[in-house]
């Protein structure tokens, strides 16, 4: 049967040196301060790859979605960041969980076929027997030698079902492995490991959906970072945004989820949360957490301890939508900027009006 051609895994897709892939990070990122787009590493992976020329259709769509809007909207990035740079990891789980099927039909097989070959063993050992038992049996030796041939016959058969189970459990744990970073790829955020953006939402769509009690949504931006970065580079604002990650899956209770919504934001879910205490108690543990990180300017041996975050964040109510609750959290970190940052704000309930 004839595979249609595969999209290359993204380990395959960026095989360059050191000096080379710097050589296309050069030509990327004025492409990217001139369209006014965020470093991401999602943004670097798109327009790295663009720089690489590796995907015509890819620079095509880039070109297009540059011309058509004054920004790059972080929906379309996602989308071709999924069509593009992981499209190889999405296939390469399919076609896993594929082999997968194809496995267990050939183990069902092998155990049917198993079973046919018992039962005749059952039959011609049930006949020898009373063959045996007849007073006079004049064809002793053949009725011992069809015993002994089919006792060969389903011992080779086991044998046989014996060795294919065991490729079939190294096939399997394999493929597992392969599944399991396919999936990784697809829902975690590479610089930061927590949950991406496409994960988050898929996610908080399908708690809300469901109609989940005590959910609460947490965002929190990290303060200043444009001039953080401007001060002291790139790389050491990708760490400030690592230990931040490291952070939120260090302090997630139990059934919560922290995600990297966009460049220095971050949302986490909170389950089983009906208090706004309770979110309000979370994420100001987090805050002060953020403000005692400390980073070493390596160049300079420098400590800096100004890193501070502001927080904002909103329960869930019936009827509820993924926007709705989004832009209810926005708001209130929103106000957490305006009233100075370093704060965490609550989105309250509109009062009731009275008659
Ligand atoms: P504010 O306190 O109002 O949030 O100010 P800000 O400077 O943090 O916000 P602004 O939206 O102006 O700038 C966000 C900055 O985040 C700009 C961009 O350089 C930086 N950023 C976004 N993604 C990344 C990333 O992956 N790595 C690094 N180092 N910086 C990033
Ligand atoms: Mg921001
Ligand atoms: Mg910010």
């Amino acid at each position: 049967m004839s595979q249609p051609p595969k999209s290359p895994s993204i380990l395959s897709l960026y095989p360059e040196e050191t000096r080379e892939a710097a050589d296309l990070l050069k030509q990327a990122v004025p492409l990217m301060m001139r369209h006014d787009i965020p470093p991401n590493p999602m943004h670097y992976a798109l327009w790295y790859t663009y720089s690489k020329g590796l995907e015509p259709e890819l620079n095509r769509r880039l070109d297009k979605t540059v011309k058509d809007f004054d920004s790059f909207p972080p929906e379309t990035a996602a989308k071709l960041f999924r069509d593009y740079i992981i499209r190889g990891e999405l296939e390469e789980a399919r076609a896993g969980q594929q082999q997968v099927i194809e496995l267990v039909d050939d183990i069902e097989g092998g155990i049917s076929h198993s079973v046919t070959t018992s039962k005749a063993y059952q039959d011609s050992l049930n006949h020898g027997l009373s063959a045996l038992q007849e007073p006079l049996i004049d064809d002793l030796p053949s009725v011992l030698n069809d015993l002994q041939q089919s006792t060969q016959l389903m011992q080779d058969q086991q044998e046989k079902f014996l060795y294919r189970l065991r490729s079939a459990q190294e096939e399997i744990s394999h493929l597992r492995g392969q599944l399991e970073r396919a999936h990784m790829a697809a829902t975690l955020d590479s610089l930061t490991n927590v949950f991406n953006r496409h994960a988050f939402t898929r996610l908080l769509e399908q708690t809300l959906a469901a109609g989940h009690q005590g959910v609460a949504l947490v965002m929190l931006d990290i303060d200043h970072f444009k001039q953080f970065n401007d001060q002291y580079g790139h790389p050491l604002g990708d760490r400030v945004l690592q230990h931040v990650g490291q952070l939120l899956r260090e302090l997630l209770p139990p059934r919560a989820m922290a995600a990297r919504y966009g460049g220095e934001e971050f949302c986490v879910i909170l389950r089983d949360c009906t208090e706004l205490e309770t979110a309000h108690a979370f994420a100001e543990h987090l805050r002060l957490k953020i403000q005692a990180l400390r980073v070493k300017v390596r160049r300079t041996d420098q400590i800096l301890d100004t890193i501070t975050a502001s927080f904002g964040f909103a329960l869930a109510e019936p009827g509820d939508n993924l926007e709705s609750l989004l832009t209810r959290a926005d708001d209130a970190l929103y106000q957490a900027k305006r009233s100075g940052r370093n704060q965490v704000h609550p989105h309250l309930p509109e009062p009731a009006l009275s008659a």
